[in-house]
């Protein structure tokens, strides 16, 4: 199996070490340019940065309109706080990006003083899931067939519509797996090879 990270601002190095260290011994392809999407990939990881200048290089780099049709057609997606910010459909205080996913996001939801912090919380009947937030947004609602998977003081930080996952907060900064293994799992079920 093999996972495409998007490499092209933000924390992405984290994400390709964690997808490594999680059970299925995927393989991992950094998403810099067109070209590297040659090779199929089994799912995607769309990492923290900077939403609008990540938006901004998917244009610029001929990435956008390919990577949001792979995403429509069903390939496994997992968007982290900026990248869950490019899947939906909505964005409170931002732009969309592919706004494939039925979720509504409010970015830097947390505001400048309280924008970073850590928790535990529980994620889809996991307990105790390590999630650190860093100028997170969160989810104001889910439509449609998006489903919530994780709530913090009553708002919604992470969210399921079929091929798509998204966390507001950065289970690649946590020694814990679990999140990783549960996308892998998704992307090994899925029908998909893109
Ligand atoms: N605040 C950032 C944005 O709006 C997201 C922060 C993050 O990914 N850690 O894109």
């Amino acid at each position: 199996m093999r996972i495409g990270i998007l490499a092209l601002q933000g924390d992405f190095a984290e994400h390709e070490a964690m997808v490594r260290r999680a059970d299925g011994n995927a393989e991992t392809l950094q998403i810099r340019q067109k070209r590297d999407l040659d090779k199929p990939i089994d799912g995607l990881v769309l990492p923290g940065g900077e939403s609008t200048t990540m938006k901004k290089l998917l244009l610029d780099l001929g990435l956008f309109e390919p990577l949001r049709g792979m995403i429509s057609e069903g390939l496994p997606v997992y968007g982290t706080c900026a990248g869950l910010i490019l899947l939906a459909h909505e964005v409170e205080g931002g732009e969309v990006c592919f706004g494939t996913m039925d979720i509504t996001v409010k970015r830097n939801a947390y505001g400048r003083q309280l924008g970073s912090f850590y928790t535990t919380g529980e994620f889809s009947g996991m307990k105790d899931v390590p999630m650190t937030f860093i100028r997170a947004p969160y989810i104001v609602r889910t439509c449609g067939k998006a489903v919530p998977l994780a709530s913090v003081d009553g708002k919604i930080v992470a969210a399921r519509e079929g091929n798509q996952l998204v966390t507001a907060f950065h289970p690649e900064l946590n020694d814990d797996r679990r999140i990783y293994n549960y996308f892998l799992e998704m992307c090994g079920t899925a029908e998909h090879c893109l």
